[in-house]
């Protein structure tokens, strides 16, 4: 495993020069929706890497233009301004639904997308979440698990939509015969992560940077397990190439406090950031960690890159867009 830097400045992951998966089929057409996004620009890069053409659909709602511009120009790569609540016609092999904002539209857009998969024939490939287990009664969580969900709560409306948006593609897939895919994705970290949306690993590095305290909501003691961007890549591709529908849970077991999370933080960017205890929010999950077992059988996955070794290529991409970087002037 080595470190490189992209042309756009960011460090990535280089898996050793080797492209593990796509060889044998080149040249496939695929949609990402919400390519614009975290995680979607990400995987956009590596199927464009390996030769396909990617149509990316995004509205723009949480993603952006600056994800995927470094591809611009490039005749395999179309970026469509469309919001999935909408019907799409297109002409594709494989769809990567990873489109959502956490409302509603979720359902509409999956189901917009389930749709043009089956009028198309494409394989289609649901980012779910590990938000499906809710406030988890059994830990680690297994596939099998169906979830402690509060149908009524501040979260349900992003937990119940991808639930419904499971319950969709397995229809479809029973129902109309389309090849469908389900990753049960847990909290995932990276450069190109939203910096203002919240998220725990965001606001603390944000906030070491920029020498405010680390807000630690509740005691602090609940848990998350956090996974680096291209290990999620990686395992979604896998699952989109192989022969198994899923659900897939995809996250790395590593298991952290939110106070060890800080520690983390603090370790990498300042020892001498303060930490500050907020309320924390209704509804939250006490702790979470995955079962990889059925990735590990059945895809032959599991993340390579640990939280220490991961959280400064983060910080080197928040350092730059949020102070900019004089010595990286391109970028
Ligand atoms: P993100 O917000 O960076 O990406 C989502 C993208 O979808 C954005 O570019 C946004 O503009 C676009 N989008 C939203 N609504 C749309 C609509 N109606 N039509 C078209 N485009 C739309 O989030 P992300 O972290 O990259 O997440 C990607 C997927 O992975 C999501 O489905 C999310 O639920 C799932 N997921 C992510 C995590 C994580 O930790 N990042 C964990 C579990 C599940
Ligand atoms: N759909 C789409 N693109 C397509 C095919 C369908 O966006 O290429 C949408 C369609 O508008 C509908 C949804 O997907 O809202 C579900 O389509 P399906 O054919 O399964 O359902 P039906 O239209 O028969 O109710
Ligand atoms: N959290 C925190 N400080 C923050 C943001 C979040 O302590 O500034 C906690 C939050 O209460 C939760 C955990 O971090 O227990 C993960 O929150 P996040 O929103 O990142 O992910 P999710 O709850 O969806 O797993």
């Amino acid at each position: 495993l080595s470190f490189n830097s992209f042309p756009n400045g960011f460090e990535s992951i280089n898996l050793g020069g080797k492209i593990p998966l796509g060889l044998k089929r080149k040249g496939l057409r695929i949609v990402v929706t919400g390519g614009a996004g975290f995680v979607g620009s990400h995987l956009v890069d590596r199927l464009m890497a390996r030769g396909d053409s990617v149509i990316v659909v995004d509205n723009f709602f949480t993603g952006n233009k600056d994800n995927v511009q470094h591809h611009f120009g490039n005749p395999r790569f179309e970026l469509i301004r469309h919001d999935v609540v909408e019907p799409l016609l297109l002409e594709v092999d494989q769809i990567y639904h990873l489109a959502c904002p956490a409302s509603p539209t979720n359902v509409v857009g999956t189901l917009n997308m389930l749709g043009l998969a089956k009028r198309v024939g494409a394989r289609f490939l649901l980012t779910s979440t590990s938000e499906v287990y809710g406030d988890p009664l059994q830990h680690p969580q297994v596939e099998t698990y169906w979830g402690n969900v509060n149908p009524i709560g501040v979260r349900s409306c992003y937990d119940e939509g991808k639930r419904t948006a499971e319950t969709l593609t397995m229809d479809y897939h029973r129902g109309a015969g389309v090849e469908v895919r389900i990753a049960r994705i847990f909290n995932t970290y990276g450069p190109r992560m939203c910096i203002d949306d919240g998220r725990v690993v965001s606001n603390f590095v944000a906030q070491a940077l920029r020498k405010e305290p680390l807000t630690v909501y509740g005691d602090g003691k609940q848990t998350r397990s956090f996974q680096f961007v291209s290990d999620l890549v990686e395992g979604l591709m896998r699952l989109m190439e192989g022969e198994h529908v899923g659900p897939f849970n995809l996250g790395n077991p590593g298991e952290f406090t939110m106070l060890e999370l800080a520690q983390v933080v603090q370790e990498t960017i300042d020892p001498n950031a303060k930490i500050e205890f907020r309320p924390n929010t209704e509804d939250d999950p006490h702790k979470r960690k995955p079962d990889i077992t059925k990735a590990k059988e059945l895809l032959g996955w599991k993340p390579k890159v640990s939280l220490r070794k991961g959280l400064p290529m983060m910080v080197s991409d928040f350092r730059q867009r949020i102070f900019g970087d004089q010595k990286n002037p391109g970028a």
